[in-house]
């Protein structure tokens, strides 16, 4: 129980997540960038091949790996990881076909 606590403070916040978009999915509604408290995301100033403004990540060393954003996004164009491991949804999605697919 120590040790688990311990390891947990340990680790700093910046090393627990990773979050990737694809751009070509992304319709630009800002939902993400919004819903991230720690300013990870930004919209982004280029047009994808769709003619939208992506999100894109701007400060990925802040990402928790909370997952709010990708639970947010309507196009399932938010990948997140913890620790190197996808989160639960994403891999839900991913069985139905979802992201990036
Ligand atoms: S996983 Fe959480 S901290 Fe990381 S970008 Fe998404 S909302 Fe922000
Ligand atoms: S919530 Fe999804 S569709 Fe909306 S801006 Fe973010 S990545 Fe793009």
């Amino acid at each position: 129980m120590t040790e688990t606590v311990t390891t947990i403070r340990e680790t700093p916040l910046e090393k627990r997540g990773s979050v990737e978009i694809d751009a070509e999915r992304c319709k630009g509604c800002g939902l993400c960038v919004m819903t991230c408290g720690r300013r990870v995301l930004a919209m982004s100033q280029r047009l994808n091949s769709k003619g939208y403004n992506p999100a894109e990540v701007v400060q990925p060393e802040r990402c928790t790996g909370c997952a709010l954003c990708a639970l947010m996004c309507p196009d399932v164009a938010i990948r997140v990881s913890r620790s190197g491991k996808p989160r639960v949804f994403d891999r839900q999605r991913e069985e139905r076909g979802g992201n990036g697919k």
